[in-house]
């Protein structure tokens, strides 16, 4: 049967590197919003200007960090879907695998992905603002963080005093560098990209499937509604449903 999933997994099974390039939708199943879908997105809720730029968290630190604290809380509770599962299986059945994210809930490495690409940040790896100290085992979570809206005073840095800050990229800031070079050798280098749950508007991010679709790779976009992206197959659904039959599909002899 020639279904559009059975052609994605046969250029899956060809292909000698994956690249896989996630955004909100693939942890969308796990309750976590997106930023942009009209009913349910954080954006559709909240203002982004006076929660996730610079000069929000200098106007007033304390309601940003208390924001960033409640996602955090939310990513926490969360459990990694079918999708995440899907794509860490897959990396252990082609020969290479690089998986790219936009998103900051860790979901993936939950999931079991190692050496994950986050051109975003993550929430759980807040640093200081003052030093640049990164904190890689940022577990305590403090009480009242339930709440959207509850103010929380960011710590200080152990180090230097200064103030830490969410380890998320803020709209205006750059992506970091080291990661996004990554993503667009891998994307440049792919025989296979499989775009997930992102809707393509955030730049620079949203260049890479673009980039790889220029250097001839096989462009796979799975999304309820497709976003538009130069992709050579379209699989419509969601993550958790079409990513396990893909890769079922792909390992199958
Ligand atoms: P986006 O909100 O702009 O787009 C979400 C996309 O996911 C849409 O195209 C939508 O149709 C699709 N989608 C919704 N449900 C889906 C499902 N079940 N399966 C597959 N696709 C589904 O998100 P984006 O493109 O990632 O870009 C915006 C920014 O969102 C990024 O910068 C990212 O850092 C940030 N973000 C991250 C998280 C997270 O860490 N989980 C959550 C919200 C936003």
């Amino acid at each position: 049967m020639d279904t559009a999933v059975e052609r994605a997994a046969a250029a899956v099974r060809r292909a000698r590197h994956v690249v896989v390039f996630t955004g909100a939708g693939v942890s969308a199943e796990s309750g976590i919003p997106t930023f942009r879908d009209a009913l349910t997105g954080l954006w559709a809720r909240f203002d982004a200007a006076q929660l996730a730029t610079p000069q929000a968290f200098a106007a007033d630190p304390e309601l940003v960090w208390g924001w960033y604290e409640w996602r955090r809380r939310r990513a926490l509770a969360a459990v990694p879907n079918a999708g995440h599962l899907a794509l860490a299986h897959l990396a252990t059945r082609v020969p290479k695998l690089t998986l790219i994210t936009q998103n900051v809930d860790d979901l993936h490495e939950r999931a079991g992905s190692r050496d994950v690409l986050h051109l975003h940040g993550r929430l759980h790896r807040p640093r200081c603002s003052a030093c640049g100290l990164a904190y890689s085992d940022w577990s305590d979570l403090p009480a009242g963080a339930d709440l959207p809206q509850v103010r929380l005073p960011p710590p200080s840095c152990a180090t230097c005093g200064g103030v830490v800050r969410p380890g998320v990229v803020w709209f205006g800031e750059p992506l970091p560098e080291r990661e996004l070079g990554d993503a667009y050798a891998a994307a440049g280098n792919a025989e296979v990209l499989i775009s997930v749950g992102t809707s393509g508007l955030v730049y620079p991010a949203a260049r890479i499937p673009q980039h790889a679709h220029a250097a001839g790779a096989t462009v796979i976009e799975v999304n309820p509604e497709p976003s538009g992206i130069a992709a050579d197959l379209v699989l419509t659904g969601k993550a958790g449903a079409v990513l396990p039959a893909l890769v079922d599909a792909a390992c199958a002899l």
